[in-house]
């Protein structure tokens, strides 16, 4: 486990403080959400702990609310973007087998098309 005291910062606390103008799509006092930079579909939404958690190794009991309000802002976000109906998916890669970039955990909501296999190896 990384020592989560000891964790830096990346480009999304700063999308969380409005320190640049990202476009928030939801935000409330555990999480935020906004559009990926660089989208996989036509809906490609991310949704994060506005608590600086870098890896899912890192989470510990005291974040499961946060855990939980990540998943009901995904179905609120699925709502409003009308990809709920066809389905969608929730994906939140660790470390670098997972494919993890940005270490500061994510759920990224993907949808507005099928979206083929689970994995492609
Ligand atoms: P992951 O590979 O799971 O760590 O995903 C990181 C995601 O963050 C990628 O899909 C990037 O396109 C996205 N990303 C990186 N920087 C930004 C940014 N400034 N604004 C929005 N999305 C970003």
């Amino acid at each position: 486990m990384s020592d989560i005291n000891s964790a830096e910062e990346t480009i999304f606390s700063k999308i969380i403080r409005q320190e640049i103008p990202t476009p928030l799509l939801y935000q409330d006092d555990l999480v935020s959400a906004f559009r990926d930079i660089s989208p996989r579909a036509s809906t490609h939404i991310l949704i994060i702990p506005n608590k600086l958690i870098p890896t899912i190794n890192d989470v510990q009991e005291e974040d499961e609310l946060t855990l939980g309000r990540m998943i009901t802002v995904a179905k609120k976000l699925a709502k409003e973007e009308c990809v709920d109906e066809n389905g969608y998916r929730l994906i939140m890669n660790c470390n670098q087998h997972g494919g993890q970039e940005v270490y500061h955990i994510h759920m990224h909501l993907v949808g507005g098309q099928p979206l083929g296999p689970m994995l492609s190896i």
